[in-house]
């Protein structure tokens, strides 16, 4: 079945086009992309409404999807529904489920859920250590036969710094980034808020950014004695982000995510509109001023290589606890386009093309997966987006099982409109006018 986009405006940094161009697509690949492409006999034409713009499908390789194990706060399946709903077309999840992603029937299981639902691509995540306890390696090759495109302990930093070394020296062996949850236990200790004024105000027990980077600069310096390539989960803190550039700049393989609240809040969160807002606990916390700042700074200029929304959900009774007694985390998928369209693209802090490398190129090329590109052959993994879209954030709207979002009523400008994965329409959003012509 052939389809042909016409009318749109296409942004592909990897191919160097921003323009109007149609997309030629032929089942589950990409044809071609072309200004005035002909329809011919047995193409159906879908026109693109004015103002809508085509990229590359969205790839978030930071997510929680806790099954098996905690299928009350999230299954593949609702995840799966919850990232095509916030645009993405595949989703990387981290292995911290119940048991442990650490071996192949675990990753075996998790990419039959994710076939059986249907929706966006499911790339798992193995684990560091087995059970990611930090004690043995976990059987990397074995972990890499079945599917998984990367190796992380996140939700516990691998504190052994031999661990990591040699963690490093065997995925290397098979083209596979660590993703490194940094913090140092000892300095974190049983912290629950950034360490700074707002902690003190609130009594709440800190965690110095210094906690996250003294293990970023401890893993960058092992990604240039071992070659191996370590991209840094969650970055919070001013000081993780000069360690990255340093390590870039001796020419070492390190990379880096942001996540949205990372960039759009800060520690003041805490105080207001809500005190003790139990939404606002995340780990890493949210930093001050200062932080926010440096990293938008590290989205603009190239430093950060990632937006990645660490989606982390959690049962509204889980949070409804006092602040101390919360799970840390998030859900992120459904409001990251918004958040990133309104507070960096709109602001004109990036450009959409940067959003593009942001979302989509990266984690294309960190993790070692198709995507990222409209080039011909490609796999037609595609994102429409409607950067205009007016919307209100509604915590009870979202597709996810959990509704853990610090962002509730929230009104932004820019939405997904249209989710393609593998040629095949499979999110609609009916906000947007026009959009039903993709069905
Ligand atoms: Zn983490």
């Amino acid at each position: 079945m052939k389809r042909l986009l016409k009318g749109g405006r296409v942004v592909d940094p990897a191919n160097g086009v921003d323009g109007d161009f149609d997309v030629l697509i032929d089942g589950d690949r990409i044809v071609r992309v072309e200004k005035n492409l002909p329809a011919g006999e047995g193409i159906t034409v879908v026109s693109v409404p004015r103002g809508l713009v085509i990229v590359p499908g969205l790839i978030d390789m930071h997510v929680h999807l806790r099954e098996p194990g905690q299928e009350h706060k999230e299954t593949i399946a609702t995840g799966a529904a919850s990232a095509v709903a916030g645009g993405f077309t595949a989703v990387a999840c981290m292995p911290n489920t119940t048991p442990v992603n650490d071996n192949a029937g675990i990753t075996g299981f998790m990419l039959e859920r994710a076939s059986a639902a249907g929706l966006a691509r499911v790339y798992p995540i193995g684990a560091v250590t087995r059970g990611s306890k930090g004690e043995q390696l976990a059987d990397i090759g074995e972990l890499h036969e079945a599917g998984c495109v990367a190796v992380s302990d996140d939700g516990h930093p691998v504190a052994s710094a031999l661990m990591m070394r040699r963690a490093l020296e065997y995925t290397r062996m098979f083209d596979m980034p660590v993703i490194d949850h940094c913090e140092d236990p000892t300095l974190k200790a049983d912290g629950v808020a950034h360490e700074g004024l707002q902690a003190s105000t609130l009594g709440l027990r800190g965690i110095p950014g210094a906690a996250e980077e003294i293990m970023v600069a401890r893993d960058v310096t092992l990604a240039g004695l071992t070659g191996g390539a370590v991209h840094i989960a969650h970055m919070s803190a001013r000081g993780s982000l000069r360690a990255v550039r340093e390590g870039k700049a001796q020419g070492f393989v390190v990379t880096c995510e942001v996540a949205p609240h990372h960039f759009t809040l800060t520690d003041e969160a805490l105080a207001a509109p809500l005190k003790y807002d139990t939404n606002c606990k995340m780990n890493p916390p949210l930093r001050e001023r200062a932080d926010v700042e440096a990293l938008v700074e590290g989205l603009a200029d190239g430093s950060v290589d990632v937006i990645a929304t660490d989606h982390a959900p959690h049962h509204a009774d889980e949070k409804r606890v006092e602040f101390d007694r919360a799970p840390f985390g998030i859900v992120g998928l459904e409001t990251c386009v918004p958040l990133t369209l309104d507070r960096l693209v709109h602001r004109g802090l990036i450009s959409l093309a940067r959003m593009v490398e942001l979302l989509s190129v990266n984690p294309a090329r960190i993790l070692r997966r198709p995507g990222g590109s409209l080039a011909a052959g490609q796999i037609a993994d595609i994102t429409v987006l409607a950067p205009d879209q007016a919307v209100t954030i509604r915590a009870a709207a979202l597709k996810s099982k959990s509704k853990n979002t610090p962002f509730d009523g929230w009104r932004l400008k820019g939405a997904p409109a249209i989710t393609i994965v593998g040629g095949r329409t499979v999110f609609t959003n009916a906000a947007v006018a026009g959009a039903e012509a993709f069905a």
